[in-house]
């Protein structure tokens, strides 16, 4: 887990005034950076005796990416997963829970007081915490195992560039991520400015009205108990169209396909550019991988049916040749 690599980017951006870097986080065993915080939230349990392989149950409201990494530490320890997901949750992640051996309970009706299907979900979790003997529910929203998962992330960023790390561009959810790299830009003294990548339609940082959003991983509708806002320097916010856009371009101009909030966080380097002294080095932390958006983000006709015809914001035929690169040797990092 971890050790993920940090890619140079050298065509995203023509004549970026640094140099820019990726932390491809899809490079973990099961896809994403959540692999992190699942094992750090079950690890802590098993190192305190609360977990005991072979005979405890964990049970989490979880459909995408963290449940994944719970699947496959879960399944790696030998202990029982139960994953409450609800209706929206793609047959592809149903599948890739059941191929880890989790157990999938799917919830259908929505909370009737708020009409919400996350209410529905936690109550099934308590339902089935109250039923089951020797459980945990990790509960990514409020654990500080989440946070401290990251710590990990920063470190490995700060070594690979002996701590020339002037500003940090990520994607908040549960503020895991944010809060691990900020603490450990703290604990080590580091001068990097932290860029938070946030949802339009998302409360994390502020009392927006919550609306519905189509991708999913950054962002949230209730704010996390785990969230402290003031571990973002500077927090910007992006629509589901810059999240396509963003994905588009890094594959188009870097070869790198990437999930929808690794958008996120591409398109809002566009605003974090002004901030950019020449010389300085920017890191983009890349959540996920796209191969599980590949019937969303890179369809070409679900784009249309939501944007309409939008191809022209990442068509670079028109770009003068000049923005190409040269290869050079940059070795291993
Ligand atoms: N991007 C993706 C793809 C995710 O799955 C998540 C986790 N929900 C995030 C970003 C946000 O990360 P965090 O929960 O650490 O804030």
């Amino acid at each position: 887990m971890g050790g993920t690599p940090l890619i140079e980017l050298e065509r995203l951006v023509p004549h970026f005034p640094g140099r820019l870097l990726a932390k491809a986080e899809r490079f973990n065993p099961g896809g994403s950076v959540k692999d992190r915080s699942a094992l750090g939230m079950v690890l802590g349990r098993i190192r305190s005796g609360e977990l005991v392989p072979g005979r405890s149950t964990v049970i989490e409201s979880s459909s995408g990416n963290l449940a994944i990494g719970l699947a496959q530490i879960c399944g790696y320890f030998r202990l029982r997963l139960i994953c409450v997901v609800d209706s929206r949750t793609t047959q592809q992640n149903i599948a890739i829970l059941r191929a880890y051996g989790a157990e999938v309970e799917v919830v259908r009706d929505p909370d009737p007081a708020t009409g919400e299907l996350l209410p529905a979900r936690l109550r099934r979790v308590a339902e089935l915490l109250a039923e089951t003997p020797d459980a945990y529910w990790p509960d990514q929203y409020a654990n500080p195992l989440n946070r401290q998962a990251h710590l990990t992330t920063m470190r490995e960023i700060d070594e690979a560039l002996d701590g020339r790390v002037d500003h940090l561009v990520l994607a908040a959810g549960t503020g895991g991520t944010l809060g691990g790299c900020a603490e450990y830009i703290r604990q080590a003294g580091l001068d990097t400015t932290v860029h938070a990548v946030d949802a339009v339609g998302s409360v994390l940082f502020g009392s927006a009205t919550p609306c519905a959003r189509l991708v999913p991983g950054h962002g949230a509708s209730v704010r996390p108990k785990l969230l402290r806002p003031s571990d973002a320097d500077h927090v910007l916010h992006v629509t589901d169209l810059d999240c396509v856009v963003g994905c588009r371009r890094l594959v188009r101009r870097e070869a790198i396909l990437a999930g929808g909030s690794s958008g996120a966080v591409v398109s809002a380097l566009d605003r974090v550019l002004p901030q950019v002294a020449p010389g300085e080095t920017v890191v983009l932390i890349l959540p996920d991988g796209g191969d599980r958006y590949l019937d969303t983000i890179y369809d070409d006709t679900w784009v249309q049916r939501h944007f309409g015809a939008v191809a022209h914001l990442w068509d670079d035929s028109a770009r003068p040749a000049d923005e190409t690169v040269e290869l050079v040797d940059i070795g291993h990092r």
